[in-house]
């Protein structure tokens, strides 16, 4: 037996959670089962503890997009027991059973070994939103970002996503500048590294003119909607935007001018299929590139216990920094 927490849906269609000793034997199929050691906490999470979002199939359901642990047992030759390991996404913790549990059985393919230099808890610290973090910087770099060539947008930059962004911007080298519609994050982002805030309120209006003064070299945007069509007309000539969120909606109420006149690259960033290649580049990445003090700064500790409340708290935008669940 094995403690999870397990969304329940009844004849009415509504959904709770609760804590419940959960037997072995009703885990998925698998190659590897892994005792999982921290899980955090992402808005598909928030709606996954609820009222599933759409992106739960079947009840009961034990949620969590993301876990880190031990390998307990594996049928499969790359994991022994004892391998450390983070699973971020491939729709665990949606459509089967995720990491808000003591034990978990997934496909050996999902697995990526943790680098020696980060701990189960650090990796859970960085969750999904970091590792997407990392995978957006790494897309920026790819075309053309470089510290030289002006400071780089973080929106929503004192969510998880934009957390971990800042550090590791911040880290490179790269001139940082922060959205937050939350002033009193401002000495929490400084510390990150944001050398300027920009309040939410500025950035946040319907696109007026397509072209506004060239201003950022790149960013990394976890909001979408108008902000995101915003900052494209503020994006310096051949920059990029890292499209990797929609915490201020799906649409895109944009025009092309800035792709047409100024060579503006809109990139879009999904962690939840990556090959596994670009997995292990990210996190080995984040092994050298995040500073763990700044990370150890980010974290909210947390048990299964506080989960339907924390779930509630993201999806009103309220969580600051990352969550840290010790599901044991
Ligand atoms: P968080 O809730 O931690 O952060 C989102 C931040 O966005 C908030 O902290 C807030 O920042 C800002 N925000 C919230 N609501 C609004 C709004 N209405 N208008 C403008 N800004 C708003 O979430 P995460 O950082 O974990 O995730 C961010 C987004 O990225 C989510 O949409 C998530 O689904 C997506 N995501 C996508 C992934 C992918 O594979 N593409 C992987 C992981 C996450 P502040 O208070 O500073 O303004």
């Amino acid at each position: 037996m094995f403690k999870a927490l397990v969304v329940q849906k009844n004849e009415a269609g509504e959904t709770s959670a609760a804590i419940e000793e959960v037997s072995e034997d009703r885990l998925p199929e698998g190659d590897v089962t892994v005792a999982v050691e921290y899980s955090t906490v992402n808005y598909k999470d928030g709606l996954c503890v609820g009222s599933g979002g759409g992106l739960v199939r079947n009840y009961p359901h034990v949620p969590g997009v993301d876990f880190a642990g031990v390998v307990e047992s594996s049928d499969d030759p790359r994991f022994t027991p004892g391998d450390r390991v983070v699973l971020n996404g491939w729709r665990v913790g949606e459509i089967r059973w995720g990491g808000y549990a003591e034990k978990a059985r997934v496909k050996a393919d999902w697995l990526v070994k943790l680098p020696e230099a980060i701990t189960t808890r650090q990796a859970m610290a960085v969750g999904t939103a970091g590792y997407t973090s990392m995978l957006s910087v790494i897309a920026l770099e790819n075309h053309g970002l470089t510290p030289d060539k002006g400071p780089v947008l973080v929106t929503g930059a004192a969510g998880g996503v934009g957390s971990v962004a800042t550090a590791i911007l911040a880290n490179l080298g790269y001139e940082v500048a922060g959205v937050t519609g939350r002033p009193e994050t401002a000495d929490y982002l400084k510390s990150l590294g944001v050398s300027q805030i920009v309040p939410r309120d500025e950035i946040n209006e319907t696109v007026k003119r397509p072209l506004e003064a060239e201003t950022w070299a790149g960013c990394i945007d976890a909001v979408g909607g108008p902000m995101l069509a915003r900052v494209l007309g503020q994006i310096k000539y051949g920059g990029s935007v890292a499209a990797v969120g929609l915490a201020g909606g799906a649409n895109l109420p944009a025009t092309v001018i800035p792709f047409l006149l100024r060579g503006v690259n809109l990139l879009g960033i999904d962690s939840v299929m990556r090959p596994i290649e670009d997995r292990i580049e990210a996190w080995n990445r984040l092994a050298t590139d995040l500073p763990m003090d700044k990370l150890e700064a980010m974290i909210q500790p947390a048990t299964l216990a506080d989960l339907p409340r924390l779930g509630a708290d993201i999806l009103k935008g309220q969580v600051q920094g990352r969550v840290v669940v010790d599901v044991r």
